[in-house]
């Protein structure tokens, strides 16, 4: 597989603190990789130093062969890696369709934007102009997936997708997000509940306490691994 995004030996701290001890993580085009683990692993400190939101203390970040360690969000944005934050990252007192018109500065037209966003969720189509903090976790989820996607991305990561939605809620964003990876985006997936994700995932990464304990295909010695890992921890 040729990656898209690699973390090389990513070590980050906070406050001085080393939180990640050297963590290594490939995305291809197309695929979906699920990097789960406890509370408190690492895992949004990971999506955040492939955002370049935050620094590395050594290790590397590449994207497409090229070397990115150090590149700031606005630069890592332009090259393509975009970031859907735990919390959804929507302006909760705009319409549905503001959130979207917000896009435009991508370049892209409100009508393309609304178009690429209402044809992947109708139910926005159907709620443009509802005050987004209204709408269902779930549509506020779709939202900020659209607007996301209304950068064009190669590499899309997610930051808790399923946090306080219902599981088959969960399960339909999974199948949308499976569709945007087959369209050839890299998706880095942070999940701590693993279900949901694995089905959809090619791999799986499994973090603790800044460590990369176990990775590869999401298969049954993955999972009873995980669930070994939750009821010891709990
Ligand atoms: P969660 O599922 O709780 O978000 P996580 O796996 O995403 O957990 P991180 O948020 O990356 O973990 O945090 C990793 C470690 O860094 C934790 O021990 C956390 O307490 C610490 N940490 C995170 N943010 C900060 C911060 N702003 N200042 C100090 N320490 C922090």
């Amino acid at each position: 597989m040729n990656a898209l995004l690699e973390l090389r030996a990513v070590r980050a701290a906070h406050e001085g603190i080393t939180v990640l001890h050297g963590v290594d993580l490939r995305v291809g085009a197309g695929q979906v990789v699920a990097l789960l683990g406890p509370n408190g692993a690492g895992k949004t400190t990971t999506l955040h130093v492939a955002a370049g939101l935050h620094p590395v203390q050594s290790g590397r970040l590449v994207l497409g062969g090229r070397e990115m360690t150090g590149a700031d969000p606005r630069a890592l944005a332009r090259a393509g890696v975009c970031l859907i934050p735990e919390g959804r990252g929507v302006f909760p007192n705009l319409s549905v369709r503001d959130n979207l018109l917000m896009m435009t500065f991508t370049g892209r037209t409100r009508e393309e934007i609304e178009e690429l966003a209402f044809d992947r969720f109708p139910v926005l189509g159907r709620r443009a102009g509802q005050i987004a903090g209204t709408l269902s976790g779930g549509e506020q989820q779709m939202l900020a997936l659209a607007r996301g996607l209304a950068t064009d991305p190669a590499v899309l990561l997610l930051d808790e997708l399923s946090m306080g939605l219902a599981p088959l809620v969960v399960s339909r964003l999974y199948e949308q997000v499976a569709e945007i990876a087959r369209q050839g985006v890299a998706v880095l997936v942070v999940e701590q509940f693993a279900a949901a994700v694995l089905g959809i995932a090619d791999h799986a990464a499994v973090l603790v306490r800044g460590r990369i304990e176990r990775q590869g295909r999401p298969d049954g010695g993955l999972r009873d691994e995980l669930s070994a890992l939750y009821l010891g921890s709990s």
